[in-house]
């Protein structure tokens, strides 16, 4: 059995939102993106690092393999591989940490969640913060000209009559998937990190009609504009009653809907095609 225990600091990013999906079902969760690689290892490093680890074997039982990391959304993680080694991932902040935080570490990696160590920990954390690299932006290419439907001017042209051109988003077609759903399909999606809007390339077809495309443009520039609140509960609210108000009067937004409700549309959506 392993257990991974993880002991974050900076907050993953905000999942982006699931937006008009005809099903509700929710597609694949968004990958998460590989930890970039630690700073080079120069011999001084590399013996900083021999130390941690020896400092690290003499106050915990057991064979334990340290590996240095760079990882900003989880500080320290531990796991208990199959071959009873545990497994310790540690942010190269603690190259240099001083005994007392060695201490810490170790009691806390035997029992986690220990409450004292955790303490010292956290303490050392936040002195270190500026170690602690931000994420890096993507580069996010956006391809808003389709062949038949060009989203940039659809947003501008919706940003002027529905929003006093106050919504700064980013349009794209998305990819392509690999592997089309028979049964639902998510039309679009708003990121608020990145602030783009994708829209699926299903709908950029001949016999999509373009109020509809307007439609699912419109819907996600309305998740930019209002943002993601929170309910009083504190779960995340996607479509708040300000939202379906909004989108319900959106002129366009019953023949849409039909022409959403349409089983013969859907079918003709998703059918399977040869792959280009
Ligand atoms: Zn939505």
């Amino acid at each position: 059995m392993t257990e991974q225990l993880e002991f974050p600091w900076v907050p993953s990013p905000t999942p982006v939102d699931n937006a008009a999906s005809r099903t509700g079902k929710p597609e694949a969760a968004p990958r998460k993106r590989p930890a970039k690689a630690p700073p080079r290892a120069t011999s001084e490093a590399r013996q900083a690092v021999e130390r941690l680890n020896e400092a690290l074997s003499q106050r915990i039982p057991g064979p334990v393999f340290l590996r240095i990391t760079n990882n900003a959304s989880s500080i320290i993680s531990t796991r208990r591989r199959a071959d009873g080694v545990l497994q310790v991932h540690l942010h190269h902040m603690f190259l240099k940490a001083p005994d007392s935080v060695v201490d810490a570490l170790a009691r806390w990696v035997i029992k986690p969640r220990a409450g004292f160590a955790g303490d010292v920990i956290d303490a050392f954390i936040r002195e270190n913060k500026g170690l602690i690299q931000p994420r890096r932006r993507r580069v996010i290419r956006c391809y808003p000209r389709g062949r038949n439907y060009d989203l940039r001017d659809m947003l501008d042209e919706i940003n002027a009559a529905h929003f006093d051109n106050k919504v700064e988003a980013y349009i794209s077609w998305g990819q392509m998937p690999r592997k089309i759903q028979r049964r639902s399909i998510r039309f679009g999606s708003y990121s608020p990190r990145d602030k783009v809007i994708r829209i699926h390339p299903l709908l950029d077809q001949d016999f999509v009609p373009r109020y509809f495309v307007r439609y699912i443009v419109f819907h996600e520039m309305l998740h930019a504009h209002l943002g993601i609140a929170e309910s009083e509960s504190g779960r995340r609210s996607i479509h708040p009653p300000e939202f379906k108000r909004m989108e319900r009067a959106y002129p366009d937004y019953e023949r849409a809907v039909a022409w959403m409700e349409n089983p013969e549309n859907m079918r003709r959506l998703l059918r399977p095609r040869p792959r280009k």
